[in-house]
């Protein structure tokens, strides 16, 4: 095909003119949409840069490539990119899980991608009580997520009346205009200033990486060689790299407290009957497995950050 480099994505395209046959050559590019400013702008573009992804131009602009990867970025409002999506004019997508169940397009979520992280809950007014979703029949709830939350108050045989509003949602039961909400919290503070408590969650969100459901196997080669990139820099930032001295007759037992990537990396150290240890520890067991380190008698024990980790 072309005569060019096997595994490279090119796009070989033949253009006929009355006298001559020329023939182009271009680089197949993955499109990403992402938010173009909000909440989920920094992180995104972040990720990318943790990648190794150089965006060379434009970021106020509505588009941007990368200097040192097949990629182009498209920068949207996040409603709009599962449409994008699913209309292929953007590849893939970096967009709320939040919004890809409330626009229902046919796009297909490949991976979590860590940040973004919030909850669409359910919250009332302070004062009122709370038994369970049954209290919220024939109840006025006002949202931004009518599909997500007509879809759970079915789910749980609950009728209620939902008015669906695009922003400021947590003013509703205030003004009068409806007796609870449906919306996005991370800490709750916006809720507590509008004199309103979290009565139950109903979805927990991050954003995601959404795809095209017919992407060409030249573009879905590039979603893997970006995918590898992304499940790396996750990784590293879930684990720590961990270095400790630790008495010879105590190995053992230091070893078994270890996992490792593989297993624990042990060298002797010039003192004689000591060694040091290296290892590498997931964030969830951080605390406790250095609690248990200390205890065990490991010493002079440093933590250090991964910046990428292939496994
Ligand atoms: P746009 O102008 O792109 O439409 P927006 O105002 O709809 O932006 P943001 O408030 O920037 O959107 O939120 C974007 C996404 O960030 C949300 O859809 C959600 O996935 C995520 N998010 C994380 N925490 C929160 C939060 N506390 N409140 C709202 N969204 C949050
Ligand atoms: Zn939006």
């Amino acid at each position: 095909m072309c005569g060019l480099p096997p595994g490279r994505p090119f796009l070989c395209v033949v253009v006929r003119h009355p006298c001559k046959l020329f023939i182009e050559f271009f680089i197949m590019k993955l499109t990403l949409a992402i938010q173009k400013s909000g909440r989920l702008h920094d992180d995104s573009m972040r990720l990318l840069k943790e990648c190794g992804i150089d965006i060379t131009n434009g970021v106020n602009k509505l588009k941007a490539e990368a200097g040192n990867f097949p990629l182009e970025l498209y920068f949207l409002r996040d409603d709009d990119i599962p449409q994008y999506v699913e209309d292929n004019v953007a590849d893939i997508g970096f967009v709320g899980e939040n919004v890809v169940l409330e626009k229902k397009k046919q796009v297909i979520p490949c991976e979590p991608l860590g940040f973004g992280k919030c909850r669409l809950s359910l919250a009332i007014k302070k004062g009122d009580s709370f038994t369970g979703v049954a209290d919220l029949e024939g109840k006025r709830i006002a949202t931004s997520y009518p599909v997500i939350l007509g879809d759970y108050l079915k789910s749980q045989g609950v009728s209620a009346d939902i008015h669906e509003i695009s922003g400021s949602v947590e003013i509703a039961p205030g003004i009068g205009l409806a007796d609870a909400i449906c919306d996005l919290v991370s800490s709750g503070s916006t809720l507590f200033m509008n004199g309103l408590r979290e009565a139950t969650t109903i979805l927990q969100s991050q954003a995601v990486l959404i795809k095209n459901a017919g992407l060409p196997a030249e573009k879905e080669a590039l979603l893997e060689r970006l995918l590898f990139r992304i499940r790396s820099v996750k990784k590293a930032r879930n684990h720590k790299y961990i270095l400790l001295n630790a008495p010879n007759d105590r190995l053992d037992t230091i070893l078994s407290l270890l996992p490792g990537m593989k297993s624990p990396t042990v060298l002797p150290l010039a003192e004689p009957g000591w060694s040091s240890v290296h290892s590498v520890l997931n964030e969830n067991d951080f605390w406790n497995i250095i609690e248990q380190l200390r205890d065990a008698g490991a010493q002079g024990i440093l933590v250090v950050p991964i910046e990428k980790m292939i496994v």
